[in-house]
């Protein structure tokens, strides 16, 4: 541990579905390539559920968060594309070295469990200590933002204008590229063409919005929650299938006439794997999004896989390349495209988080951590 250190708050799980404690902890100083943010807000995703429930082996003591946007207090030396006083979105980690990396498919690098789930920089140190000097995991997704402020690298900081609202912007570099990305860049979704996602929480929300922007004619939610279903045809669905009512496949066929062209699983619920597949048309291709746990095996009927050409693709991160997705996608953010409440605590944030309406949620760092 350097000599310096930040005070800092920070939401800390000590134990499998533990509850996020705000403690007192020291975190070091940024090494050569790290930046030390200090973190203006950070959305919450369904991620930072799984992993502080261990349904991926993320080790304890430790701060989670990856969803974030501040400003940059301090930078190591090494750092060129950002300094102190810019603000900046914190997405996902990558290693820069890998093959995927290398061809610019950076969501699907090769080192991505241990630089996001394993709590510790790559070569295994920790940046915080707590109270009593005990070491606390944190590198979560490069950021472990759920804290005043993060330590990241370099190479997961992206530099966005000053006049943009940070406060509505963490999600950008998980959540809402995720949806958007999976659209735009991973199936590559044509104007004129069908496409339905299943689950209408904040990346399927992000998926409906992206396809109306590339120009879908057609594009259907699916979900179990009433509310979601009416913010997804404000968002652009031209269909909303209730699936605890109505069998979705069976209703997409209806409303297409044969399938789409495009699904998504944004649900995380391997049944809505299934239906995903099972609702595209000749040539279509289901994209996976949703976090299962680790093993989830899912079947679907060979037959109805060959013969009409169907294929399906897993997608992370949206496959989108931050530094481009994220400068331009906080544009649009600029012009009114999103919508943020405010919380008089982090605390208070957990328990929306669990209100089966919320979509996104997102805190301030200050007050919620003073
Ligand atoms: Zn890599
Ligand atoms: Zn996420």
């Amino acid at each position: 541990m350097s000599k310096n250190t930040t005070q800092i708050r920070a939401a800390v799980v000590r134990e499998k579905g533990g509850p996020f404690r705000i403690e007192t902890l020291s975190l070091e100083s940024p090494r050569r390539d790290e930046v030390l943010v200090k973190v203006v807000a950070t959305g919450w995703c369904h991620t930072d559920m799984v992993a502080r429930d261990k349904v991926y082996p993320v080790p304890h003591p430790i701060v989670f968060g990856h969803e974030s946007a501040g400003i940059v207090e301090s930078v190591g030396a090494d750092v060129v594309n950002v300094a102190p006083g810019d603000s900046v979105v914190l997405t996902f980690l990558t290693c820069g070295r890998c093959k995927p990396c290398r061809l610019g498919r950076m969501a699907h690098c090769e080192k991505t469990f241990p630089l996001c789930f394993g709590g510790a920089r790559l070569d295994g140190s920790t940046a915080t200590v707590d109270g009593q000097g005990e070491k606390v995991h944190e590198h979560f997704f490069g950021q472990s933002s759920f804290a005043t402020y993060a330590l990241a690298n370099e190479r997961n900081v992206v530099k966005v204008r000053s006049d943009v609202p940070l406060e509505r912007l963490g999600p950008l570099g998980c959540g809402i590229q995720t949806g958007a990305g999976a659209v735009m860049n991973a199936l590559n979704v044509r104007p004129g063409t069908r496409f339905a996602t299943f689950g209408a929480g904040a990346v399927g929300c992000s998926s409906i919005m992206a396809a109306r922007a590339v120009g879908a004619t057609t594009i259907v939610a699916i979900d179990i929650v009433p509310s979601r279903l009416e913010m997804a045809k404000e968002l652009g669905a031209t269909h909303a299938i209730n699936s605890k009512q109505t069998n979705p496949v069976e209703a997409i066929r209806d409303i297409t006439g044969g399938g789409v062209n495009y699904s998504l699983e944004a649900a995380g619920d391997p049944r809505a794997v299934h239906q995903a597949i099972e609702a595209l048309g000749s040539l279509g291709t289901c994209g996976i999004v949703g976090a299962e746990p680790l093993g989830t095996e899912v079947s679907f009927d060979v037959t109805d896989l060959m013969l009409p050409g169907k294929a399906i693709r897993g997608i992370l991160e949206g496959e989108s390349v931050p530094d481009i997705f994220i400068p331009s996608s906080s544009n649009s953010t600029r012009r009114g495209a999103s919508r943020s409440r405010n919380w008089s605590s982090f605390t208070a944030s957990i328990k929306s988080i669990r209100l089966p309406k919320t979509v996104k949620m997102a805190a301030r760092s200050s007050p919620s951590f003073a």
